[in-house]
Parts: structure tokens; sequence; C-alpha cells
């Protein structure tokens, strides 16, 4: 369900994460990273607008990704995402 409701955003995919332990099932594996560009998430899941996402492909939680991370991503830095960068969202199963 996590994963639906991500598809119905417009996102823009930043691709893999570095590997890093899931906070909530605590697999080791490679987050996969969108940026949300669509406002109707807020209504939707009644949270603030998050501008980055992450998507844990184990159990498919949905976390928001600390501004900082996104950003340096985007410009081409090299950095690593810890798990105190995420957020959960929605949590998955
Ligand atoms: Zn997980």
């Amino acid at each position: 369900m996590a994963i639906k409701t991500i598809e119905k955003l417009k996102t823009t995919d930043l691709g893999a994460s570095n590997e890093l332990a899931c906070p909530v099932c605590g697999a080791v594996s490679q987050m996969r990273l969108f940026e949300n560009t669509d406002g109707s998430m807020v209504a939707h899941l009644h949270k603030k607008p998050a501008q980055g996402l992450a998507v844990c492909p184990r159990c498919a939680t949905v976390f928001t990704v600390n501004p900082h991370y996104i950003a340096e991503k985007k410009s081409g830095t090299v950095c690593e995402l810890e798990p105190q960068d995420l957020t959960v969202l929605v949590r998955g199963s």
C-alpha cells in the first residue's frame, strides 16, 4: 500500500541510497530515494509535504529524508544516508 501511495505521487526517482539498516525492519539494504514534487500528499496523508522520500525494499516503509541529504545527493556530493536521517511517514508491513 505504501508503494502504491508513492507511485500515485509526482516524484523524481533519485536512485538508490548507500546500504543501511532500516530503522523499522532492520534489514540492511539500499533504499530507493524519491523527491516528492506533489503537494497533494499533504491532504492525502494529513502530514507536512516531504521533499525527500526513501522506501525500504524489504518492509515497504516510506520515510521522509533529512533535506540536507537530498540536497547533497542532487548536487553529486558523496554522502552517506544514516538511519537518523529517516523519519517514518507510512509504516510498511
Ligand atoms: Zn524495512
